[in-house]
């Protein structure tokens, strides 16, 4: 119950956020602007969370890598974006409305099958308004997909991702959540001013919605959920080490439902070419969690994901992990420290998550954030409990992350476009 109430409240104060109408509200973004640990400060926006960096997240591995350049910034932390409320003429607030009759449900498990099934059913309900693509296919031979919102022509491309890790697929709902949302509202609905068809014209929108949907099926249906009976033999095995290794005590129909990996028993998050093997711990073999692979891309999934982020510039990478209501933003030699600072400040305000600044390499993060092409780029935690978050969960974490699409391509937008940023 204690939830509930505190997930309304936070709903009113998106709203109230988001649609800029609540003096109180902007006066309390100022606030925030000027005090570093802000998140959990204040009434209405915070969870009643504690402040902490010591609460456990998903992803946190190693030591607090980069607090001071957090703490440095002292009375100048940015992050109080503006969000115009007028409504355009020919267009509603969608801001405070909701998808009526949804083709995306709150599933209580969110399958491969139904994500399909989404996307086919979106498609022919919004025909043309966005692409679906293929941008590569897991070892039990499931596709790995691309749908984008907007002109691929744009300057400013933003990309956000869900479930890398198996048993995190409740962001996989989100995400067709966002997507859907912004459907309905792409020819009525305005935000920031501006109507959302003109958003789209100037900012492009990429939605991988499921990067390991071999590790989801695992989590959600064990050994069945695998077609291949060489990978089964690779799961069985992952179990009788990480036993033996004293990496899980969980009887085996638990463990698997706890599988992060994907069906090779790499931990995708941990298998990108940046800072491989650093800071994490390795099993030495296939794993629920423990292995970052033989070699930084070894997998399909990542080489997918990988090719996609190099093939194009992108601004703003948002990637959907579980749980812990956090958001890393840093990483050692980050090239890209102060957009991404700025990004997670903005987004900690509007989902009322906590920073976090730890985390092991080899994340897609790392990647986007030390590669050639380095973009800003944040880890967001949903939820809170043990994985898989159970999906009564959803209602919250929707109101904390309904808008996170729509400020990422205005922060990517003001930044690149407008104030000229390279
Ligand atoms: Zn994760």
């Amino acid at each position: 119950m204690k939830f509930r109430l505190s997930a309304k409240k936070t709903v009113i104060a998106l709203l109230a956020l988001a649609m800029g109408t609540a003096p109180m509200a902007k006066a309390y973004i100022t606030a925030l602007a000027v005090s570093p640990g802000y998140v959990n400060s204040g009434p209405g926006v915070g969870l009643g969370m504690g402040t902490a960096d010591n609460q456990s997240t998903e992803e946190a591995g190693g030591a607090s890598l980069d607090a001071y350049a957090y703490q440095s910034t002292g009375g100048t932390a940015q992050g109080a974006m503006t969000i115009s409320t007028d409504i355009p003429s020919g267009c509603v607030d969608s801001c405070s409305m909701e998808v009526s009759d949804p083709v995306v449900a709150d599933e209580p498990m969110y399958t491969y099958d139904i994500l399909v099934e989404d996307i086919t059913s979106l498609q022919r309900r919004y025909p043309g308004r966005f692409t679906a693509r293929v941008i590569g296919s897991s070892a039990d031979g499931r596709s790995i997909y691309e749908l984008v919102l907007g002109d691929e022509k744009a300057a400013t491309h933003v990309l956000i991702d869900a479930s890398i890790h198996g048993r995190e697929y409740i962001t996989s709902n989100l995400c067709m959540k966002q997507l859907e949302y912004l459907l309905c509202y792409y020819d009525k609905g305005c935000f920031d001013g501006k109507p959302l068809r003109q958003w789209f014209s100037e900012v492009c929108l990429h939605f991988i919605p499921m990067v390991d949907p071999d590790g989801v099926s695992i989590s959600q249906f064990g050994l069945d959920g695998l077609k291949s009976e060489e990978l089964k033999e690779t799961v069985r095995n992952a179990y009788a080490a990480d036993a033996a290794a004293g990496y899980t005590g969980l009887d085996l129909p638990t463990y698997l439902q706890r599988w992060k990996a994907n069906a090779s028993g790499v931990n995708l998050n941990q298998n990108f070419n940046a800072m491989f093997g650093v800071d994490i711990v390795n099993a030495g073999g296939p794993s629920f969690s423990y292995y970052p692979g033989p070699y930084a891309g070894s997998e399909p999934e990542t080489r997918a994901l990988t090719a996609l982020y190099d093939s194009r510039i992108w601004r703003a990478v948002v990637n959907y992990h579980a749980q812990g209501q956090a958001i890393y933003w840093d990483i050692q030699n980050n090239k890209m420290r102060e957009h991404s600072r700025d990004l997670s400040n903005n987004l900690m305000m509007l989902t009322g998550y906590r920073k976090a600044v730890a985390g092991g390499g080899g994340g897609f993060k790392e990647y986007v954030q030390l590669c050639g092409r380095p973009a800003a780029s944040v880890t967001i935690e949903v939820g809170l409990g043990t994985c898989p978050l159970p999906s009564d969960q959803l209602p919250a974490i929707w109101a904390q992350n309904k808008f996170v699409p729509l400020y990422t391509m205005k922060w990517a937008y003001d930044k690149f476009v407008v104030k000229g940023d390279r």
